[in-house]
């Protein structure tokens, strides 16, 4: 009897190894690792780079409180990571996950706020359906019910505006009026919450888990940002799942030129060697709640030098194997078999996404979009199908969480043809024994 409890979901298998793109469990059974854990193994697993880089820093020390040393790995990440960031972003605060970052950037744009005078602003306005985090403030600006419904008590409400997804809603996604279309609701949004409320917006720019690698339509980053500009709201960019390479440039706010306020990012860049996250704020936010007295937040294994020495590794293998490149050819050539399987399969409704952020939707009928009914809790029984194949792929359910289902296909970025070769035939068994089972 187990003593460990996570979301349900029963007994898993228990993991013994982990090398490249593939895991074997106890039993020595297999799997492609097709989702990188929660897209976390951008560079794969076990990298020998990355295990050496933090067997040299544990031999040193693996750990200095913040409050007492800073120390060299923290400080050779941050000037690594400014250097990928656009420019402005140069001050860099450690965390230990997504939720943690995105919670320190909306405390970061609160206290620079009321350092500058204008305290009452204090909203952050994010999209429906997202996925934030699910610490209590990070959950308040997240939109998916099955999560946030029972802590609806407790969280002091955000408003929400509809993320873009043009495929639903019957626009273009190449015509730039699509884009204006949705960052025109987003003005509405701060001209009805009142600018002089409306702290920052909170975005990724691919989605992730929440709307399945939802890619925005033309026109909508830029646009944010001159609506942004206009209200004196921050633009606060999330690139916990996007970041670190997985779209296929450092940041995915880079394809779209975007300069963000404050990017906050995880999963990649502890790439699962080491709990780690990041904020990476402009120096002109920074600077006035410095000098009004410091920022009054922080965590205790905040720039753990351990799990900083892992990210710096992780950092230069992005950088040495090429992988930002890696992501884009081989995110191309997975979309393009992706749409190979919707000519195959009635059941996928769309394919979308960026570099390896890639995603298929089931749906009834591709005409209306009609979702598969909820009760068949389709996306999870497609992920166990494809686990029983030896593929481990990422679902959830979409369409402001109640109904839709998508199913993220986000493998390490050392993807190769074979890797992808295989991927692909698991996707495809996958399918064929899924619809037979609704047939
Ligand atoms: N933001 C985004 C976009 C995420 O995908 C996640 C995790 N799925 C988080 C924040 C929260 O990260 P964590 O689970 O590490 O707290």
């Amino acid at each position: 009897m187990s003593h460990l409890f996570y979301q349900g979901r029963g007994r898993k298998p228990v993991l013994d190894q982990a090398r490249g793109v593939y895991m074997w469990d106890k039993d020595g059974r297999r799997y492609l690792d097709g989702s990188s854990g929660a897209m976390v193994c951008n560079i794969g697993h076990s990298n020998p780079h990355v295990l050496a880089a933090m067997q040299r820093q544990m031999e040193k020390s693996t750990f200095g409180y913040r409050l007492h040393f800073e120390t060299e790995a923290s400080e050779k990440l941050a000037s690594r990571l400014v250097g990928l960031m656009p420019e402005g972003l140069s001050k860099v605060f450690f965390v230990s996950g997504g939720s943690e970052a995105v919670e320190s950037g909306m405390k970061l744009a609160r206290q620079y706020a009321l350092a500058v005078g204008q305290g009452t602003r204090w909203k952050v306005i994010s999209r429906a359906p997202s996925y934030h985090g699910c610490t209590l403030g990070a959950l308040a600006t997240t939109s998916y019910g099955p999560l946030t419904v029972p802590f609806e008590a407790m969280l002091r409400p955000m408003p929400k505006v509809p993320a873009p997804r043009a495929y639903l809603d019957g626009l273009d996604p190449d015509d730039p009026a699509t884009g204006r279309h949705y960052a025109d609701t987003l003005e509405a949004q701060i001209r009805a919450e009142g600018p002089e409320t409306v702290l920052a917006f909170l975005l990724e720019p691919v989605g992730g888990a929440s709307t399945g690698a939802l890619v925005p339509p033309e026109g909508y980053m830029e646009a944010v940002r001159e609506v942004c500009d206009r209200h004196g709201v921050l633009l606060i960019m999330d690139e916990v799942m996007t970041g670190a390479g997985r779209t296929g440039a450092f940041l995915g706010c880079e394809h779209w030129g975007t300069r963000p306020d404050i990017v906050v990012m995880s999963k990649g860049l502890g790439a699962g060697y080491a709990p780690l996250g990041a904020m990476i704020a402009d120096e002109r936010l920074v600077d006035p709640v410095l000098e009004a007295g410091g920022f009054a937040h922080g965590f205790t294994y905040a720039g753990n030098p351990l799990a900083c020495a892992a990210g710096l590794a992780v950092v230069d293998e992005i950088e040495r194997q090429g992988l930002c490149e890696n992501a884009r050819t081989m995110g191309e050539k997975l979309i393009a078999r992706l749409h190979g399987l919707m000519q195959k399969h009635e059941i996928v409704g769309d394919v979308r996404g960026k570099g390896l952020l890639t995603a298929f939707e089931f749906m009834a009928d591709r005409d209306s979009k009609a979702p598969l009914p909820k009760a068949l809790n389709a996306h999870q029984r497609f992920v166990d199908i494809a686990y029983a194949n030896g593929l481990i792929v990422y679902s959830r359910r979409t369409r402001d969480g109640v109904e839709g289902d998508h199913i993220l296909v986000c493998p390490p970025l050392i993807l190769t043809d074979t890797h992808l070769d295989e991927i692909v035939e698991g996707l495809d068994i996958s399918l064929s024994q899924f619809a037979a089972e609704l047939a």
